[in-house]
């Protein structure tokens, strides 16, 4: 296969690396990754100053990386429309340190390098270990690996991606792998307040992560009870339910 991985913590990051590693034996593969950490950038696209992009040298034999100065999803689209030369097979984005559930979803830079792969129509993975401190990569790269291989065979369907979570366990205490939808878990909004040495206010936004275990059957449920959770995302964000009742509304121009 030909293989697409960025990432949004880095090119320095030791995820980014534990994939190339799990890929490059198997794959023609090329990493397109911002030079610093740019988590929970979202989607965001480099629109007013110019995009660039470097060869990196740190990466196993065969990998050709390139460093930019872009965010996950313009690394996306520089890979694919110009730095590749080919169209890839697959993209995947992580692996993110940290976890990516609930809705981290909407601010998450990883998830949205997937994103970007499945706006240009190619099935594309997102990929998280559930932990900040002593990450285990092993499990998650390799698992990354063999359900590329899946994607590929069995193909995404229009507007789909996949995000996948892991728990920071050693294989032999993973409870298995779940099939799961998007939960509702969130961080817990902080801004703290202070006041500079001229006396003005300035502000430090921070999050605590709400507590894991949403409802049975959630990314966050998964994760909690010890499975690698495998949730399929839709790119159409319309609410069906409000669509509906939006309907009856009386909306008039005036
Ligand atoms: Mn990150």
């Amino acid at each position: 296969m030909r293989v697409l991985l960025t990432n949004d913590d880095g090119i320095h990051s030791p995820g980014l690396h534990a994939l190339a590693e799990a890929f490059a034996p198997h794959h023609e593969t090329v990493v397109v990754a911002p030079e610093h950490e740019r988590s929970a950038t979202g989607h965001a696209v480099t629109l007013h100053k110019p995009l660039r992009a470097w060869r990196s040298g740190v990466f196993p034999e065969g990998v050709t990386a390139w460093a930019t100065n872009g965010t996950p999803a313009d690394c996306v689209i520089l890979g694919v429309l110009d730095l590749l030369g080919w169209r890839p097979d697959v993209v995947v984005s992580g692996i993110n340190v940290g976890p990516n559930l609930g809705r981290d979803l909407t601010y998450s830079g990883t998830v949205s390098g997937a994103m970007e792969g499945a706006i240009m129509g190619i099935p594309s993975v997102a990929v998280s270990v559930a932990a900040f401190v002593e990450v285990r990569f092993e499990v998650a790269a390799e698992f990354a690996e063999r359900l590329s291989r899946l994607v590929v065979e069995r193909a995404l369907p229009a507007d789909a991606l996949i995000n996948v979570n892991v728990p920071n366990l050693p294989p032999e205490r993973l409870s298995g792998v779940a099939v799961t939808r998007q939960g509702s878990r969130r961080y817990l909004s902080q801004l703290e307040r202070r006041t500079d040495p001229r006396g003005r206010p300035y502000y430090w936004l921070a999050g605590e992560p709400g507590p894991l275990g949403d409802e049975e059957g959630t990314d966050s449920w998964a994760v909690k009870a010890g499975y690698i959770s495998v949730t399929p995302i839709h790119l159409n964000m319309t609410s069906e339910r409000l669509l509906g009742d939006l309907a009856a509304w009386d909306l008039t121009v005036s």
